[in-house]
């Protein structure tokens, strides 16, 4: 079935056209558009999530290739502790078929909204300095070539595809299926505070070390930090103070009661309101200084923004174009809402992340193009090789790829 509709992502900073808005049913389907399409160069295809991607790599006015429709796990292997799930399957659903197997995501964003295949191929990663983005849980995964081939990758098979693969941006192809590794399904024990930015500085590397999962929060308003600590643990509830810890102003927003649940249902929040955002990743080292420079900004000249920094750890991990590749990485996110001007505050920002070695996150605001890319990241060649392999004709890619992909 097709329909041709408007698309516009979440924040409404990119809208499309599409002559098509194809949501094939199944698998079978997915190749039968794409093999349709393999000969006409004059219809752009590009494949789309749920839109949450604040840049424009999802817009086309060819034929945009929704799996909104591909949901759900299809085999889940408790022994192995893996997962194979339909590559349209938004996070949220995964929680509660997982759990009935006994396992969990290793890990979760700030959200549970977008589906697996976009999370994905953009590198969305929560917090925890001993862990990966989810494309550092991905051990295989099909993809629909351009060609209308399909091409099964891991470790094992086409190792070099699915090097690339598992964060390409729907740079390759479309991801039908993806598999996963799990962990054993496991409790998290949520703690928040408020803290004085100082305070927060001076406590930083204990706290990342000594928790599982460490992020906060800075609001400029306030100057002072929302703490957020998730812990595993054995205990089934908690007895504890139901109401969420004191805080100033907006700083409020970001402290809950303390709690213990199930892992799918602690890591996300709900975001209802509308914001654009921009963030990069940079060496752990350098985030604190990094975290000042970028206060200071705001409070001398860009004092309108009363959106809060966003400050999260990862691991080192060897996806070429994962924003962590190689090194112990901190991300810092800056927001705006999505109704007010946020060119020259981001702007000014990027610059900062520049002198820090800062690769932006795939999914979000920046203005890096493919020479700036190439510098930021060892083994881009080695993508571009992957990427021309599949697929020669660069048919997936849209304008905005081509600024990211091609200098
Ligand atoms: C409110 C909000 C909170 C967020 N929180 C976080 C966070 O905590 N951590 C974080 O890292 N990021 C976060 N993000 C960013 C978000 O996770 C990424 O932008 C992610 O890509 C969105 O997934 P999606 O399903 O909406 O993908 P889309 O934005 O629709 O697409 C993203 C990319 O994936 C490709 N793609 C989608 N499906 C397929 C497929 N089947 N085959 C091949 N390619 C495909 C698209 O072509 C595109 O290049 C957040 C975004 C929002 C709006």
């Amino acid at each position: 079935m097709t329909t041709t509709v408007a698309w516009s992502n979440w924040s409404g900073s990119v809208r499309c056209e599409p002559r098509r808005l194809a949501r094939p049913e199944d698998e079978a389907a997915i190749v039968a558009l794409v093999a349709g399409l393999a000969g006409d160069r004059s219809t752009p295809l590009r494949p789309a999530g749920t839109g949450h991607s604040f840049v424009p790599l999802c817009a086309t006015d060819g034929v945009l290739l929704s799996l909104d429709r591909l949901q759900g796990i299809i085999d889940v292997d408790p022994a192995r502790q893996e997962a194979t799930v339909w590559a349209g399957t938004e996070l949220h659903g995964l929680g509660a078929p997982l759990l009935a197997a006994g396992l969990a995501l290793e890990n979760m964003g700030d959200i549970d909204r977008q589906s697996l295949a976009g999370a994905v191929g953009t590198g969305t990663h929560g917090t925890g300095r001993t862990l990966g983005s989810i494309a550092t849980q991905v051990v295989g995964l099909r993809l629909v070539l351009a060609s209308g081939e399909t091409l099964d990758c891991s470790a094992e098979q086409e190792p070099e595809i699915f090097a690339a693969a598992r964060l390409s941006l729907g740079a390759l192809g479309v991801v039908t299926r993806v598999t996963l590794r799990l962990l054993p399904a496991y409790r998290l024990h949520e703690r928040t505070w408020a803290a004085s930015f100082d305070e927060c500085l001076a406590g930083l590397a204990a706290l990342i070390e000594a928790n599982r999962h460490f992020e906060f929060f800075w609001s400029p308003r306030e100057d002072a930090c929302a703490m957020k600590a998730l812990n595993p643990t054995t205990a089934a509830a908690l007895e504890g103070p139901a109401e969420p810890p004191a805080a100033p102003g907006r700083l409020a927003r970001y402290l809950g009661p303390e709690r213990v649940d199930w892992s799918h249902r602690i890591f996300p929040s709900e975001r209802t309101l509308r914001f654009n955002e921009l963030e990069f990743a940079v060496p752990a080292a350098n985030g604190p200084d990094c975290l000042r420079e970028l206060r200071s900004l705001m409070q001398s000249r860009h004092p309108e923004v009363a959106w809060p920094i966003e400050y999260r750890t990862q691991r080192a991990d060897d996806i070429p174009l994962s924003p962590a590749y190689g090194r112990e990485t901190v991300t810092i996110s800056l927001h705006q809402a999505h109704d007010r001007p946020h060119e020259a505050f981001f702007a000014d920002a990027e610059a900062i992340f520049r002198n820090h070695r800062g690769r932006p996150h795939w999914g979000k605001m920046h203005r890096y193009d493919a020479r700036d890319l190439r510098a930021a990241y060892p083994h881009w060649d080695q993508f571009g090789a992957a990427r021309r392999r599949v697929d020669p004709d660069g048919r997936w890619l849209n304008p905005y790829l081509r600024r990211l992909m091609l200098e």
